[in-house]
């Protein structure tokens, strides 16, 4: 099975429950930017202060904090067998920016979790309601939906324009479901 995978999808897609599963699974680290990100501004690091009040308005963190911090964690040994990004490469110019820092260990695969926008939409308030993420609230997430839509959409031929697939999941259904899913084409796809 494909060991460098990145996981694509609008926010709400439910790619965070996935990776974290897939990871377990494929035995490699889940690095997910968002993760990091709220861990540093818990930790009240410098990366965390200049963090906060852009992620609190659905924005992007400037590109070279998040490529160095993603290339630094890959820099670690729990990733030479592989790693499952999650919410990074968020852009054209983090993605050409890790497949230089990374030459041969850049991205093989990358799985688009697939969920149509009204369905998104009702996900992420009702998460904002459950969890009270603080940037799950009605303007940020339409926010975040319009980053996704013209930052983030654009790798979905990028990637291919390179020669990496990028294989749709039907991202509607259980959990269980659409790890099943994802498990069975990811087998095809060797
Ligand atoms: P979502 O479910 O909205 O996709 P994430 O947990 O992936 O949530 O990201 C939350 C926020 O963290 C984003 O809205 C953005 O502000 C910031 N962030 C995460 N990854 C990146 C990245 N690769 N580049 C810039 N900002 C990022």
């Amino acid at each position: 099975m494909e060991r460098r995978i990145l996981f694509l999808g609008p926010p709400g897609a439910g790619k965070g429950t996935q990776a974290k599963r897939l990871a377990t699974a494929l035995k490699v680290p889940h690095i997910s930017t968002g993760d990091m990100l709220r861990r540093s501004v818990v930790l009240g690091t410098e990366l965390g202060r200049q963090a906060e009040a852009i992620m609190a308005a659905g924005d992007l963190i400037p590109d070279d904090l998040v490529v160095s911090m993603v290339i630094e964690r890959l820099e670690e040994e729990d990733t030479r067998h592989g790693y499952l990004l999650d919410g990074f490469p968020r852009n054209e110019a983090q993605a050409v920016a890790f497949d230089l820092g990374m030459t041969d260990r850049s991205i093989e695969l990358a799985l688009l979790i697939e969920v149509d926008e009204v369905e998104l939409i009702s996900r992420l308030q009702g998460r904002a309601a459950e969890l009270g993420r603080s940037d799950d609230n009605e303007q940020t997430i339409a926010r975040r939906l319009e980053v996704y839509k013209e930052e983030t959409e654009p790798l979905l031929s990028y990637y291919p324009a390179r020669g990496v697939r990028v294989i749709e999941v039907d991202g509607v259904g259980s959990i269980d479901q659409i790890f099943t899913r994802i498990v069975l084409l990811l087998e095809e796809a060797i």
